[in-house]
């Protein structure tokens, strides 16, 4: 990997450490005190190198059904199996957009129509979005053949074998005990519901 990549995934890390102090907080209920944390999150920069669109624009064959994605996802401790990046659980972004809408911008989830809105997308999510990728291209939903990657790498390696691509390794990860950071938004979800949704905030899984 180059510099510019090491630099990013250090970014990276600092960001998503931040995010996690931010839904701490509002797990208390303290939304004034988590705006000020959001205020001092660090900023990302754009790894242009890797960056083609969402996987979903490009449209490279069905994605695995929803129950086998989250089975890869919480298998894989929501690090990515390629760069062993940690990622967030999908409904991280849309709470925190819905709270902190010009802060945290996410909008890969508009209509068609507000197409150009997508680009206000905060680089953090576009960087952290779980995908889970086929590891061979087209060889079907087996669980062997699933791993969670980062939209950045998951890009990357498009329709190719990971061995086809010099700087890429399918690598075995220690469990990063990282969960998406999905207990604390549920924690936080029920101190501070996301505005304009019905979501609802089960209990945590215990682990
Ligand atoms: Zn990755």
């Amino acid at each position: 990997m180059d510099d510019v990549t090491r630099v990013a995934v250090d970014e990276l890390d600092q960001w998503l450490d931040g995010l996690q102090i931010v839904l701490a907080v509002m797990a208390s209920g303290d939304l004034e005190e988590a705006t000020r944390w959001v205020a001092k999150l660090p900023s990302v920069s754009f790894e242009k190198r890797r960056w083609r669109g969402p996987s979903w624009e490009r449209r490279e064959g069905p994605a695995a059904p929803a129950p086998i994605r989250e089975q890869v996802l919480q298998r894989d401790q929501y690090a990515c199996r390629y760069c062993t990046r940690r990622i967030l659980h999908h409904r991280v972004a849309a709470y925190l957009t819905a709270h902190f809408p010009r802060e945290l911008p996410y909008s890969f989830n508009m209509p068609e129509a507000d197409a150009p809105s997508r680009l206000h997308t905060h680089f953090g999510f576009v960087r952290t979005i779980p995908e889970v990728d086929h590891v061979v291209p087209n060889g079907g939903n087996d669980l062997n053949n699933l791993v969670t990657a980062c939209t950045p790498c998951n890009n990357y390696k498009g329709n190719r074998l990971p061995e086809e691509i010099p700087d890429m390794a399918l690598r075995v990860i220690e469990p990063p005990g990282w969960d998406g950071l999905y207990r604390l938004y549920l924690q936080a979800g029920r101190r501070l519901p996301q505005p304009g949704s019905r979501a609802t905030y089960g209990h945590a899984p215990t682990k």
